[in-house]
């Protein structure tokens, strides 16, 4: 077995703190890869905190992970030591459903195993990237460009591939109004690949604050939610929003913002059910859909568009120590736009 550092959270009630633990030793499929920086994702918050599901404990989160190859099986093509590497959200899946072999391995139908949260196919609890190390099969690794930066390459792969995702599935670009619904790690992506793609892009937030720098990151045009008379006037008008918010938000009123067959694209995950009236979406054959991070194959076309346009993350890199504090910042909606921790102060 390989020794591993990391910060866990032993029980929903406690922060996370160091904890020493055994990862798998490197079969002759699997990549050991010693993480250099992880992106704070609200996700890992939601389930350290056990607000979506019970969760397995301890916990060590983390599912936007870099860093550098250390040690590969015998039968690894892909990667040899000192490569580039990245883990997102999934270490596993069944591999022969027709949602894995169309590369959809998020929806495979015996589902998919998680980066961390989760119970490997052979039972054994998965730990997320708050590491300094992580072993996963060969699959489910990411290569990484040394062009961009290491540190703001991190948050691609879930922030990245979950709005990049759904943008490509539903051919989001030139002649489309995309509004992209709440400004933070996701959001801030979604505001990125909407431009690059060619769309009309509107940021849909609730801080005021955020103006300047949401027309920084390519944003046409900026509503403050809880200004009726600036809500009022982009009625109807948006052919999609990407809603990424995490906390539960009255659906009804984003809804009759969509144009006629307009589809609201839920990627946030609030913690309580949506409530909808029927008439936010039968008037005007409007739509509401969901999407979840993304398929391998789709995660590299993501991560080699970044390389090939310049795009990476907006971030603040964080010491380890600091992670209570970040995720109370983050749920202050107070981070441009994502923490990423520098596992070097591990
Ligand atoms: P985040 O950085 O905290 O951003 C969420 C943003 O939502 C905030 O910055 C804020 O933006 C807005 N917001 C917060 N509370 C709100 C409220 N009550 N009403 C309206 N807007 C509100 O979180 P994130 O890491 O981007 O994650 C967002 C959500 O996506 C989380 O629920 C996360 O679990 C989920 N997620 C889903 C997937 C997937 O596969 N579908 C993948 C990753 C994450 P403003 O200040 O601009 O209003
Ligand atoms: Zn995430």
């Amino acid at each position: 077995m390989i020794q591993a550092k990391a910060y866990a959270a032993q029980t929903p009630e406690t922060d996370l703190a160091p904890w020493e633990f055994e990862r798998r030793d490197v079969g002759p499929h699997d990549v050991q890869i010693e993480i250099h920086y992880c992106g704070v994702c609200h996700s890992d918050l939601h389930q350290i905190k056990d607000e979506w599901f019970p969760g397995v404990f301890p916990m060590v989160p983390g599912h936007e992970i870099v860093g550098k190859v250390t040690q590969v099986g015998a039968h690894v093509k892909k990667f040899k030591a000192g490569d580039l590497a990245g883990v997102g959200c999934m270490v596993d899946s069944c591999q022969v459903c027709e949602n894995c072999k169309d590369g959809l391995e998020q929806y495979c139908l015996d589902g998919n195993t998680q980066t961390y949260n989760n119970l490997d196919r052979s039972g054994v609890p998965t730990y997320g990237g708050y590491s300094n190390t992580i072993i996963v099969r060969e699959e489910f690794v990411l290569s990484v460009s040394d062009k961009l930066s290491l540190a703001a390459t991190a948050p691609l792969l879930c922030a990245g591939i979950t709005t990049y995702s759904p943008l490509r599935h539903w051919k989001v670009g030139k002649g489309h109004k995309l509004a992209v619904l709440g400004l933070g790690g996701l959001g801030h992506m979604g505001v990125k690949f909407g431009v690059a793609f060619g769309a009309e892009v509107t940021v849909l937030s609730t801080s005021a604050s955020k103006e300047q720098a949401a027309k920084d990151l390519g944003a046409h045009h900026f509503v403050v939610t809880s200004d009726p008379e600036q809500v009022k006037a982009v009625k109807g008008s948006f052919d999609f929003i990407l809603d990424t918010v995490s906390a539960v938000h009255d659906m009804d009123m984003y809804l009759s913002l969509l144009r006629t067959n307009g589809t609201l694209i839920n990627v946030g995950v609030p913690t309580e059910p949506y409530s909808v009236q029927p008439f936010s979406l039968l008037t005007g054959r409007r739509s509401m859909a969901g999407s979840g991070i993304g398929g391998i194959a789709e995660t590299q076309e993501m991560l080699d568009f970044c390389a090939e346009h310049d795009i990476v993350s907006d971030i603040e890199l964080i010491d380890i120590k600091d992670i209570t504090a970040s995720y109370e910042r983050m749920l202050k909606g107070d981070v441009r736009y994502r923490f990423v921790i520098d596992m070097a102060t591990l």
